[in-house]
């Protein structure tokens, strides 16, 4: 139900309408809706209200009435009556506005002839009612005739139904101006808010209105465009044409679909679709045109670049020398990857596999290679997912052939392969890798001998260097021991034939036989030094190492050449630091007395007079040992040869010395091989100071 009572009445005008009724008729009414509110009641009478609906079991009579009116309503005509048990008669007409059942009017509560006094003083004594009360109360419900009833309830019935039914019409024209507000503000919010425009023009083509999505799609204001033709924003083609069609409207026909051109603001081009009606006046003139025009200028633009791509796309695969083809994969119901069906292909995939073009679109892959390509199916089936290309040579066996395919997604579900007959490329590879490794086979042979040969060539080198040095030594011993063994062996022959000459003086024998023992004594010496040297060579003389008291050794060789330095009026001194006198450490102390020996004989020898001092210091490298002369010295540019073997200083003013050069020579070998070094520092005029540092003892 669209309405309630109270929404159709005027609930209180009624209330007093029928109390102004009962004032004049003494008539008890009520309107009760369906609901069972009682909306309006005028004059309960008190047997009722004080007595029978009072009591508990006369209030089950009561109901019985009440019952019964509900369960009859829909017979009513105009009314159902009911006479109660206690003899009351009650009415209720149903209130039915535009066929619905809205409520009921009860009126009742009287009789409808004279009271039998008799029953209801029986009835007091039947409750216990005080009889006095109940019949005053009695005597005062009306007595009605059934003529009065009728009229009555026909006459209540339609004023009901009138001031309702007026109430109901009110009710609905607020009703219709409400939704007709709505629809004009739902109307006026879509035009207004409309993507597409909408439009009016007069007769002669000027706009009257326009709605404001004109505003975005031309760059003008509404109010720039209104009063102005349609004509004047389009070119002078495309207005010739629209004003025929304008005519035909103006002639009562419709326009549909009718594509054309206008200019907006910025001079750009605008496509529009109108659908176009003329319009009358009330007196069904032509006064102009309304409809509506759909900007299609994007879509325009987007068919035509569309178009263009596809003439560039079929320009390209067609140009390609690979085998291009476009494929779609077709899935199960689970997506499941499950075939691909050939979209497009181009002619140098015709002329690669020999399958026409025409063949291939629509084709299955299943069907088009059979089984050899189930196998790609997953790769394919995944790029088409995921859009990452891939890319994969294969020998497709039914043509022989090698292929490069590329694999490409441009679009979920779809996905094209550019194949490159790659046969010729891998017979050659499978060629060169075969003859690579016939070379990788040769080279490693070759690096072999290589090896061999430059291990060869080391060694080669090695025993020619070790030749050559040896050669060298060789030939320079010859030389010096042809020389050195030759002058004493000289004297030694040469006094000796003398001495076998009878007439020789005893003086000149004495004077001869010194010389002799004197080139016995350096042959000795000479044959000594070499015997050392090459001892120390050939490694047949190692350290022997014992506790040196290097101070002791100082004294020994002091004193073995005292007599020596006293002939050459030469002072020896020594210089021992007084805390270092008990010195001592592991060396071999023969290598040690032997070096001293060398230094101090040389230091005698190149000293005409003056001054040789031997010493000793502890050094932060080790312990130094010193000789040092005031002797004829050596000249700068000789200092790094005189340990050189058979190396001597030779000077004009200068006798050649005796000796062999080997002296020095094997202090530095001793020195070295004692772990040390060995210098000399020298003034030529001032005398020499040769110092060793051994650093390497225990
Ligand atoms: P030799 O003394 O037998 O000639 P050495 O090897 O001992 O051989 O010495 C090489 C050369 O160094 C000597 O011939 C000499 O010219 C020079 N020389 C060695 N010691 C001294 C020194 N104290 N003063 C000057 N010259 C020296």
């Amino acid at each position: 139900m669209k309405y309630i009572l109270q929404e159709l009445i005027d609930i209180e005008q009624f209330q007093s309408l029928q109390d102004k009724l009962n004032e004049i008729y003494s008539f008890p009414s009520a309107i009760i809706d369906n609901e069972g509110n009682i909306l309006t009641a005028t004059a309960w009478q008190d047997v009722c209200t004080k007595f029978h609906r009072v009591h508990p079991e006369s209030e089950k009579e009561c109901r019985i009435s009440d019952q019964y009116i509900v369960d009859h309503i829909n017979e009513a005509h105009p009314a159902v009556s009911y006479k109660c048990p206690h003899g009351l008669v009650d009415n209720a007409t149903p209130i039915i506005i535009d066929g619905i059942h809205y409520g009921n009017f009860f009126t009742g509560q009287f009789f409808l002839e004279p009271p039998d006094l008799d029953f209801f003083k029986a009835q007091a004594g039947k409750y216990g009612f005080d009889e006095k009360e109940y019949l005053v109360a009695i005597r005062k419900v009306p007595v009605w005739t059934n003529e009065q009833l009728t009229s009555y309830l026909f006459f209540i019935k339609g004023l009901i139904e009138v001031i309702s039914g007026i109430g109901l019409k009110s009710l609905k024209e607020k009703e219709t101006r409400e939704s007709l507000k709505k629809s004009e503000a739902l109307y006026h919010d879509l035009v207004e808010t409309a993507q597409d425009l909408i439009w009016q023009c007069d007769s002669e083509g000027r706009y009257t209105y326009l709605n404001p999505a004109w505003e975005e799609v031309f760059g003008y204001t509404v109010e720039e465009m209104l009063g102005k033709k349609f004509t004047d924003f389009q070119t002078p083609e495309w207005a010739e044409r629209d004003l025929q069609e304008f005519a035909r409207l103006m002639h009562g026909n419709t326009v549909k679909g009718l594509e054309t051109v206008h200019i907006a603001k910025d001079g750009r081009e605008i496509n529009l679709i109108f659908n176009a009606k003329y319009a009358r006046d009330i007196n069904g003139q032509v006064i102009g045109t309304n409809g509506t025009a759909f900007n299609v200028t994007g879509y325009r633009k987007t068919q035509k670049a569309l178009s263009e791509s596809e003439v560039q796309y079929r320009l390209l695969i067609n140009s390609m020398a690979e085998g291009v083809v476009l494929h779609e994969v077709i899935y199960d119901n689970r997506h499941m990857a499950i075939d691909y069906r050939i979209v497009d292909s181009n002619p140098s995939f015709e002329r690669e596999t020999g399958i026409k073009a025409s063949m291939a679109k629509n084709q299955l892959g299943s069907k088009l290679y059979g089984a050899a390509e189930a196998p790609f199916l997953d790769i394919y089936a995944k790029v088409a997912e995921t859009g990452n290309p891939t890319h994969f040579e294969t020998y497709f066996s039914p043509l022989e052939k090698h292929f490069d395919v590329s694999v490409f997604s441009h679009k979920r579900g779809w996905f094209a392969t550019i194949f490159t007959d790659i046969t010729e490329r891998k017979r050659a590879e499978i060629q060169l890798q075969k003859s690579n490794e016939v070379i990788q086979a040769q080279n490693e042979e070759f690096q072999q001998l290589n090896e061999e040969l430059s291990q060869m060539n080391d060694a080669l080198i090695l025993s020619k260097e070790k030749a050559e040095e040896s050669d060298r030594l060789k030939s320079a011993f010859l030389a010096n021991m042809s020389h050195e063994i030759r002058t004493p062996l000289n004297s030694i022959i040469g006094f000796s034939e003398l001495l076998a000459i009878e007439d020789t003086e005893k003086e000149e024998v004495i004077r001869y036989s010194s010389i002799i023992h004197s080139s016995g004594n350096r042959l000795l010496e000479l044959i000594n030094l070499l015997i050392d040297i090459s001892k120390i060579e050939s490694g047949t003389d190692p350290v022997r190492y014992s506790p040196v008291r290097p101070a002791g050794i100082m004294h020994e060789v002091a004193d073995g050449f005292r007599l020596m330095a006293s002939e050459k009026c030469v002072k020896m001194l020594l210089s021992v630091p007084p805390e270092i006198q008990d010195f001592s450490f592991q060396s071999d102390s023969l290598k040690i007395h032997q070096v001293l020996s060398n230094l101090v004989s040389n230091a005698l020898k190149f000293n005409p007079g003056g001054t040789v001092e031997m010493g000793m210091n502890l050094h932060p490298e080790g312990i130094l040992f010193y000789v040092r002369d005031l002797g004829i010295g050596i000249p700068a540019d000789k200092l790094s040869k005189v340990f050189d073997r058979f190396y001597q200083v030779e000077s004009d003013h200068l006798p050649r010395s005796q000796g062999a050069g080997l002296g020095l020579s094997l202090c530095k070998s001793m020195v070295e091989l004692l772990g040390g070094r060995i210098w000399v520092k020298c003034k030529v005029g001032k005398g020499s100071t040769f110092s060793f540092i051994l650093t390497n003892f225990k």
